[in-house]
């Protein structure tokens, strides 16, 4: 297998030892590569958009002229996943806790919609173990300045979920091939949901 992590902005080789451990440990024999071109695309068996700031991943993808064609190849035959920054790169629809209604670069290939910084100042990084479908015990969510997926349709399903302020809102959505979480699973050390994103997406 051949697995690219976007690697213009954000917390790029976090993922990429997570995944070098994650083959280990399902012994998937292949490679893990950082992806700054489009030409680095072709062959890949799936990617990962990390966290950091999607405004700036977006801005970036777009002036090396990655935007359309990740956002083509994801759309067609890529799997994704994406982590905070990432989950919000790869909506449909983004809104802000603050500014509201959001215009920035999105592959959106996921039917969710997003609040970026949704956990607000107070609670700006938490931590939080989390039930979520496909685990078979909690997971430690990090969050730091996390979005919350308050809606989903079509395809896209929520499979993990908090509740903040009386609301339950969305941390994991899956839709296909694509994964989405809300918070940071490359810096707890537990290399389960990457996992569980590989073993979804192995021929
Ligand atoms: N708040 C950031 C954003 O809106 C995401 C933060 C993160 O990835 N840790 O893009």
């Amino acid at each position: 297998m051949k697995i690219g992590v976007l690697g213009l902005q954000g917390g790029v080789y976090e993922h990429v030892y997570m995944l070098r451990r994650a083959f280990e440990e399902e012994g998937v024999q292949g490679e893990v590569v950082v992806v700054k071109k489009p030409a680095q695309l072709k062959g890949l068996d799936g990617i990962v958009i990390p966290g950091g700031e999607s405004t700036t991943i977006g801005i970036l993808a777009k002036k090396v002229g990655l935007l359309d064609p990740l956002r083509d190849a994801v759309k067609e035959w890529l799997p994704a996943f994406g982590t905070c920054a990432g989950a919000i790169v790869l909506a449909e629809k983004v809104t802000d806790k603050v500014v509201g209604e959001k215009k920035q670069p999105l592959i959106g290939v996921m039917s969710i919609e997003v609040v970026r910084n949704y956990f607000g100042r107070q609670r700006e990084s938490f931590e939080l173990d989390l039930d979520i479908e496909g685990l078979d015990a909690p997971f430690r969510g990090v969050f730091i300045r996390a979005p919350a997926m308050v809606k989903a349709w079509g395809g896209a399903r929520i499979t993990g979920r908090i509740r903040h302020n009386g609301d339950e809102v969305g941390v994991v959505a899956v839709q296909g091939p694509h994964l989405a979480t809300a918070f940071h699973p490359e810096l707890t050390g537990d290399t389960r949901l990457h996992r569980l994103w590989l073993r979804g997406i192995k021929a």
